[in-house]
């Protein structure tokens, strides 16, 4: 969990939620990280809600600020045009440094190193079912990578020019684009063309895996494919200049560099970042997984979810589906 000392009411909800849904029985290790040193108040808090061992860790300043190459009045002319156009965030740099930090740098912060597998959590989420079987044990038996919940459009004014970076980067690397890719949840209209040019067709349509639920494996961000891809955006600067999110980030990297069968949508975890909530549709769920959350929440069918895309993309059927299903 990336969070803030002044978040210890959400972190605290969120991890009783977790805890009582799922880690008491299992009793995984939590770590926390921040830009400023934790409060004696939020370690007690924290380290008493929690089952499992807790870790605090703090953020080195030269992930969590503007590097050098990076032209300051360019990044003060596009925030005050995002905030003269009422983007949310539009005129926050530390939003930035946090959407940059969870792109490149908290799986090699030291605390993290240590391990292979993630669950992340943000303050002040929800889960609604008991998690009966374990999420990381399920994802490494099944040659998943990368877990998600929900799937939306992404604001366009903050990743104006991500699509025609992550294509420059593709062309300059063909290598790292795997067979089998998610292609086809990003772009409505690839034709399938030459055979190697495919990625080049096509706008984005904005759809990205929300990435405050993320479960996935360290080692993929770890990669030479997303180290290059994550210095390479970087380089370009537009966490700074736009607002590039990390979700978008993480979700092109694993679309376009996994094989889409190593990408997992957990389609029985009832889950709510507020302002979408998402209730598992099978009565499985329900019974044997306690749900408390109505099946009209949601969010899968809302205009706004991209779900029904990955539904197509990866040949399934709609609804939620019980542990083992894509
Ligand atoms: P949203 O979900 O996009 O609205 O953004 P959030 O405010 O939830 O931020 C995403 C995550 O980063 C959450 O886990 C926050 O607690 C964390 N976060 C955001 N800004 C900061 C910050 O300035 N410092 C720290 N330490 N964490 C932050
Ligand atoms: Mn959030």
């Amino acid at each position: 969990m990336l969070v803030r000392n002044s978040e210890l009411r959400e972190a605290l909800d969120s991890i009783r939620n977790v805890e009582d849904r799922f880690n008491r029985r299992f009793r995984y290790p939590w770590t926390f990280l921040n830009d400023e040193p934790f409060t004696e108040e939020f370690v007690n808090y924290t380290t008493g809600m929690a089952s499992g061992k807790t870790n605090y860790g703090l953020i080195e300043p030269a992930q969590w600020s503007v590097p050098d190459y990076i032209d300051k009045k360019k990044i003060e002319e596009g925030m005050e045009n995002m905030v003269s156009k009422n983007v949310i965030y539009g005129g926050s740099l530390s939003y930035r440094n946090m959407c940059r930090y969870n792109s490149g740098f908290f799986y090699r912060h030291p605390i993290v190193n240590q391990y292979r597998w993630y669950w992340r959590v943000e303050p002040g989420v929800q889960f609604y079912c008991d998690q009966l079987y374990d999420p990381f044990s399920f994802m490494r038996e099944n040659g998943k990578v990368y877990g998600f919940v929900m799937a939306m459009y992404e604001y366009l004014l903050t990743i104006e020019t991500l699509w025609d970076s992550t294509k420059e980067f593709v062309r300059n690397h063909p290598q790292y684009l795997a067979a089998n890719n998610s292609l086809d949840f990003f772009v409505d209209n690839s034709e399938p063309s030459k055979e190697g040019d495919k990625e080049f067709d096509g706008d984005y349509n904005l759809c990205h895996f929300w990435s405050n639920f993320e479960i996935a494996d360290l080692d993929f961000w770890r990669s030479p494919a997303y180290s290059d891809y994550f210095d390479f955006l970087d380089r370009k600067g537009g966490f700074f200049y736009e607002r590039w999110g990390d979700a978008p980030v993480h979700s092109l990297a694993a679309g376009l560099f996994l094989p889409k069968s190593a990408i997992h949508h957990f389609g029985d975890i009832g889950y709510r970042h507020p302002p979408y909530a998402r209730c598992p549709q099978d009565e499985e769920s329900h019974q044997s997984g306690r749900c408390y959350c109505a099946r009209d929440a949601h969010f899968d069918d809302d205009g706004y979810s991209c779900l029904p895309r990955w539904w197509n993309v990866a040949g399934m059927n709609r609804g939620a589906g019980p542990k083992g299903q894509h």
